[in-house]
């Protein structure tokens, strides 16, 4: 072989060897570039406002009414979050609906998140602040009656209705804090915090849940700051900020 073609050959395996390291990497980087698609389907969050038709929640000094409060919350939610993920309510007007057909809502529509939006309200005007609850389970008898109902998982095992926000116990308790951080960052509650509680809108749900008690309606400054578009908005906004968190972070 001449020199000429030992130096072709060497050339010629060097782009084998060369195609041989860079094609998988093309395909993996091609694979990356098509994972977005994938990971960022359009996230499902259902907003559930309180209360509703007869049932109107607390009730302010200024006669605000909490079911009032949390349906216009979470129209401004619905509107902030829109751009970005596919919001259902779970009443769209002022209506009575029970909590079993909340949190069905939310199971029909594969929600990715549940949010359900009330106020505080207390005997005493004092009383203030808001609080964040997920789903603990109650350390004496259950809330609702055992069911015969078993929701089939994935592994081929079975589990009843009433135990399935346990699976999202971590991750509600996650959503939770981060949407107590990101409003806080809005400046608009004195006091807040987070906490587990075996609330019945929580129970059935299979998916990251929480309550957002948002403030008292039976604190006069609160419930002003309750009628306010501007604190509403602010509110929104915040709730926006921790749920793109979330899905970044967490889950
Ligand atoms: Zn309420």
């Amino acid at each position: 072989m001449s020199r000429y073609c030992k130096q072709y050959a060497t050339a010629l395996r060097l782009i084998a060897l060369c195609c041989a390291i860079l094609l998988p990497v093309i395909l993996v980087a091609e694979g990356n570039a098509q994972k977005p698609n994938f990971v960022n389907y359009q996230k499902v969050i259902v907003i559930d406002p309180g209360h509703g038709g007869h049932e109107k929640g607390a009730k302010g000094p200024e006669r605000t009414l909490e079911k009032t409060v949390t349906f216009n919350l979470a129209r401004i939610i619905a509107v902030e979050l829109s751009n970005t993920y596919k919001v259902i309510l779970t009443r769209t007007d002022d209506y009575w609906l029970d909590l079993p057909n909340r949190t069905a809502t939310a199971n029909h529509e594969s929600a990715d998140l549940f949010i359900s939006i009330h106020t505080g309200g207390s005997f005493h005007h004092q009383a203030r602040g808001m609080t964040l609850y997920y789903f603990k389970e109650p350390l004496g008898p259950a809330l609702t009656q055992t069911t015969e109902l078993l929701k089939p998982l994935n592994s081929g095992t079975q589990i009843p209705w009433e135990k399935i926000q346990n699976r999202h116990k971590t991750t509600s308790s996650a959503l939770a804090k981060l949407i107590r951080k990101r409003i806080n960052e809005q400046v608009i509650f004195v006091r807040s915090k987070v906490q587990g509680a075996p609330l019945m809108v929580l129970e059935g749900a299979d998916m990251p849940a929480v309550v957002l008690e948002i403030g008292y309606i039976s604190n006069p400054a609160e419930e002003k700051s309750l009628r306010d578009i501007n604190v509403l908005s602010k509110i929104a906004k915040g709730i926006h900020n921790a749920v793109d968190e979330f899905f970044q972070k967490v889950r």
